[in-house]
């Protein structure tokens, strides 16, 4: 996958280059290239933001170093894509995505989609966000997601960013030794869509009188998967019941429901 940044704070996206996220650019699973939006100034002062039309507080990111930037990082003026075959299949665009507290959440099964796309190009604001036209005008050319990543307000998208990146890098296949620890996460799609994990131990079996349940020590694997889903349900109905209730009922078996 490739994955562009464009920011003023290009230096905000240098965790990008530790642990999971960083392994996986170094052993060639991600290719990673953040963007100072200010190359694409012209003035003295390297400008990117302005008052708002129609007043009000706080200043709007211009749309001339947006769009310029959009347009040289995603060869939008017509080029063809890098790392496309002489001849071969059309490239897919790269899908857009912009950080912002008024978009859809981002959610795991948004993380999955993303995740089966070759190329992401994220455009993370500063002040009050980007001009709307920016968006409206690289929409045409390619998909835009707008999200958002929790009911608050950064100052910035480039944490977005960088929680995005890292939830969409776990599920690239080769990034994670085992496929399987991002398959019973907590939302993962399937049988743990819409429930939290529960606890997890590892050893000592006693710790500060404290012993690890029973069960798990068993090596009965129906049984250990049998506990594991009851935690996963009860943990679910204390912390977040709206996650059941947007449960289709058939998604329950008989011993969910005697729980
Ligand atoms: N005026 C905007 C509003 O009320 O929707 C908030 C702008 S915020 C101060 C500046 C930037 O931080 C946003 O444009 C976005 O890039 C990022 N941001 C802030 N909160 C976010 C969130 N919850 N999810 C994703 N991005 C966020």
């Amino acid at each position: 996958m490739r994955i562009d940044v464009i920011t003023i704070f290009p230096e905000y996206l240098e965790p990008l280059n530790v642990s999971l996220v960083g392994k996986a650019h170094a052993r060639g699973l991600l290719r990673l290239g953040v963007h100072d939006l200010r190359r694409w100034t012209h003035d003295r002062h390297r400008t990117v933001d302005d008052t708002p039309f129609g007043g009000g507080p706080g200043m709007v990111m211009k749309p001339e170093p947006w769009g310029e930037a959009l347009d040289e990082v995603t060869g939008a003026a017509g080029h063809p894509q890098e790392g496309s075959p002489a001849g071969g299949p059309e490239p897919q665009p790269p899908v857009l995505v912009v950080p912002t507290p008024s978009g859809r959440p981002f959610t795991q099964q948004v993380a999955v989609e993303l995740s089966q796309r070759p190329w992401l190009v994220f455009a993370p604001a500063r002040y009050e966000g980007i001009d709307r036209r920016v968006i409206e005008d690289a929409g045409t050319r390619m998909p835009v997601r707008e999200l958002s990543i929790g009911d608050y307000v950064l100052a910035g998208g480039e944490a977005a960013v960088l929680v995005m990146v890292e939830a969409v890098a776990r599920l690239l296949p080769g990034v994670l030794g085992n496929v399987r620890s991002h398959q019973e996460d907590s939302f993962a799609p399937g049988p743990m869509a819409n429930l939290l994990e529960g606890p997890v131990y590892t050893k000592p079996p006693v710790w500060r009188d404290r012993a690890v349940p029973e069960v798990l020590l068993s090596g009965h694997h129906g049984r250990i998967e049998r506990w594991r889903r009851d935690e996963a349900l009860r943990r679910t109905a204390a912390l977040r019941p709206d996650l059941i209730e947007r449960t289709e009922p058939d998604a329950f078996d008989a011993a969910d429901r005697k729980l």
